[in-house]
């Protein structure tokens, strides 16, 4: 599943080639997104804002809607010229949007709402620009006291919540834990109040990274002794923990662990020696 980092991406991308301009046209195979057309045809509207939240982007018109899309596991925004030949089959099409000079197509994307700034503050799926660590209205005493509000959950499972940190994804997750020293399996109520906001601190730093003009699209929070400015074929190459299963961890030398996690059963890694658990600390024991 794409995590924050690929949505912001997305939504600045879209952005750069929407944003200022009117549409010209919205096709959509989505019968609620054609109706909403049809009563209020977005052609002629000006795209205003194109954000990220968490894992739902959101493309604002001037007439008052906004189209949130989430892109769960297959889901993509393409961005093509006028003219240019798409990358996917035209089947694959879900949504359409079209400006003098481009196309946005939303291929595969299997959850799409047309909502008002009333119905979306009012969504309890699609979270608050507040909560989002890619927002530049993200709060981080909010996300503190969400995060501390979950005493009994394990850190690994409120992290990737996204009531409380929105964006943080399964691979960023295992990262934030690592970088923190903290013991995933750990509940948060053993977690002093400074722990707690340095994690949500490092969840903004490492997502942030990640959303650079330069960066590419593998995340990235290990850089090894030498900084690269090319990104390695092996994912895990550039990452602490996640995906590194039984290979020797980068501060200690002791072999990285993996184990399924919470009610979602969501894969996680880290480090015994450095994410030491304390005695009692365990959700599970
Ligand atoms: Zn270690």
């Amino acid at each position: 599943m794409p995590e924050g980092d690929t949505i912001f991406r997305t939504a600045r991308s879209i952005g750069r080639a929407l944003i200022g301009k009117p549409v010209i046209a919205f096709r959509s195979t989505y019968p609620l997104l054609t109706r909403f057309n049809d009563d209020t045809p977005l052609a002629g509207q000006i795209v205003e804002r194109v954000e990220a939240r968490g894992k739902w982007l959101l493309i604002s018109f001037s007439g008052g809607g906004i189209l949130a899309s989430h892109l769960l596991m297959n889901g993509r925004w393409h961005i093509y010229r006028q003219g240019e030949r798409w990358q996917l089959a035209r089947i694959h099409m879900r949504i359409v949007i079209e400006n003098s000079e481009y196309q946005a197509v939303g291929f595969r994307v299997p959850v799409a709402e047309m909502h008002t700034a009333h119905s979306l503050a009012r969504s309890t799926k699609i979270p608050r620009a507040a909560n989002d660590v890619l927002s530049a209205e993200f709060d981080a005493g909010v996300a503190l006291e969400r995060l501390l509000g979950r005493p009994e959950q394990a850190v690994g499972d409120a992290l990737l919540d996204q009531r409380v940190l929105a964006g943080v994804g399964n691979v960023f997750k295992s990262e934030i834990c690592f970088v923190n020293g903290l013991n995933p399996f750990r509940k948060v109520e053993t977690l002093t109040r400074d722990e707690a906001a340095a994690a949500i601190s490092s969840a903004r730093r490492l997502l942030q990274a990640n959303v650079l003009e330069d960066s590419g699209d593998t995340i990235v929070t290990y850089r090894g002794q030498r900084r690269r400015t090319t990104h390695a074929s092996d994912p895990g190459a550039s990452l602490w923990v996640y995906g590194r299963n039984g290979e020797p961890c980068r501060r200690c030398g002791e072999l990285i662990r993996r184990r399924i996690q919470g009610a979602d059963a969501r894969v996680t890694f880290w480090c015994p020696r450095c994410q030491h658990l304390p005695d009692g600390a365990d959700v599970e024991g």
